[in-house]
């Protein structure tokens, strides 16, 4: 299978919630040019931020294009609709490069009989030991596996065979990249899974140059990784093996890669990622989001006078919605309420102490994950304080882009690529 516009070996995902913070994210990227990395940026804004903020995902296109023209890049860059399903793609299809093909909640829909017997016996001569190239324990994929794995994902697939037929037609053809994520299911993807997933994918005849699997482990937004590391390698080696094995044995694009959609900030596992996929030759794309958003706050804690002022009244108007903020993000937080600190509280931090609690630095006796992970989701409220926000980013811009900058450069873009 040929995509119609292939992906660069290495991509990288930023969230851009205020279309403010694109210049300061691109010369991260810059910076890791600089270091010899070759990294393609790639602004994601999903419908759900889109409508908590109120904005228009031709807005993202606008902002990139602004970062990209000022600052004379002259490598590729894309838009990323950031999970999109039947209901909500047509608001992208125009605007967007990058469609993350998201068919999680259609996992488990009953699929035709029919279906799943053409699917079985077109992969027969998988079953038993699965010889993939690189994987040194012996992969088993018996018949009750593969007609699990149907009665999982079949559904699934053919609707994300759909959703790409529907904007294949809506853009007039293709120019597009696919991803297919099922990143926000229940349980993780065991490597067998995912190559019988990605055998789904190609009889979809769905150019799929992106995969998202749920990998193992808690992938909570914007704080550390919580599993077993070494699982997580295992699966993650694995998991590259059956990607080139799938692209030789099912004619998927060269460029398909994995792409991890991090939840921003897992810096324990950014060491195995580099190495894997070095060891592999492999590509790799790795989301991030709402990372920037919080350095922006950082930024204006860190800048005093007004900008302190705005960060805490943030955390003041944000503190007594909690249920309203963190409801669509619950799946992916773990906040204790408890750990909070009270308003009044923040209302007397200094620049210091609030920096301390929100920037991701575990040696930090000050950082607190909860009041991190509550403003990760509490972007919200930004929105509603309209210009007052919006000036003081303007106002500080400086130190606001110095710490957008250097945290995507030297904490994300340096350890996984570098
Ligand atoms: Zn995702």
């Amino acid at each position: 299978m040929t995509p119609s516009k292939t992906i660069e070996k290495f991509s990288f995902g930023m969230g851009d919630h205020f279309a403010r913070a694109g210049h300061a994210q691109l010369q991260a990227v810059i910076g890791a040019r600089r270091h010899g990395i070759a990294v393609t940026p790639v602004w994601n804004k999903s419908n759900r931020e889109h409508l908590l903020i109120g904005t228009e995902p031709t807005s993202v296109l606008e902002a990139a294009r602004a970062a990209v023209g000022d600052l004379g890049w002259n490598g590729g860059f894309h838009v990323d609709d950031d999970h999109i399903n039947l209901t909500n793609v047509d608001r992208f299809v125009e605007s967007s490069d990058f469609f993350t093909i998201d068919v999680a909640d259609s996992s488990g829909k009953p699929v035709a009989p029919e279906a799943t017997e053409r699917f079985v016996a077109a992969h027969r001569r998988y079953l038993g030991k699965l010889e993939i190239p690189g994987v040194d324990a012996l992969l088993t994929l018996d018949e009750a596996r593969l007609r699990a794995t149907a009665a999982k994902f079949l559904w699934a697939m053919q609707e994300a065979g759909r959703i790409y037929r529907h904007i294949v037609e809506c853009r007039g053809g293709g120019g597009f990249i696919a991803e297919v994520s099922v990143d926000e299911t229940d349980l993780p993807q065991t490597p067998t899974e995912l190559f019988a997933i990605l055998a789904m994918i190609a009889q979809e005849e769905i150019p799929a140059q992106t995969v998202a699997p749920k990998f193992t482990g808690r992938f909570n937004k914007g704080v550390a990784y919580v599993g077993d590391r070494a699982h997580f390698e295992k699966e993650f080696d694995e998991d590259l093996c059956v990607l080139a094995f799938a692209v030789q044995e099912f004619g998927l694009p060269d460029s398909l890669k994995l792409s991890v959609h991090s939840g921003s900030d897992k810096f324990s596992l950014y060491p195995i990622i580099n190495r894997l996929v070095k060891k592999h030759g492999a590509g790799l794309h790795v989301k991030t989001a709402g990372t920037t958003w919080l350095e922006q706050v950082i930024g204006l804690a860190e800048a005093g006078g007004d900008g302190l002022s705005v960060a805490r009244e943030i955390y003041r108007r944000a503190h007594p919605r909690f249920a309203e903020l963190v409801g669509p993000y619950a799946p992916v937080v773990d906040i204790d309420p408890a750990r909070l600190p009270a308003p009044e509280v923040v209302e007397g931090w200094s620049s210091e102490e609030y920096v301390a609690a929100l920037r991701h630095d575990q040696s930090c006796a000050g950082y607190n994950l909860h009041f991190r992970q509550f403003l990760h989701v509490s972007f919200k409220v930004a929105a509603e304080m309209g210009r007052t926000f919006l000036d003081a980013l303007d106002a500080d811009r400086e130190v606001v882009a110095r710490n957008v900058t250097g945290n995507l450069l030297n904490r994300h873009l340096l350890p996984l690529f570098g």
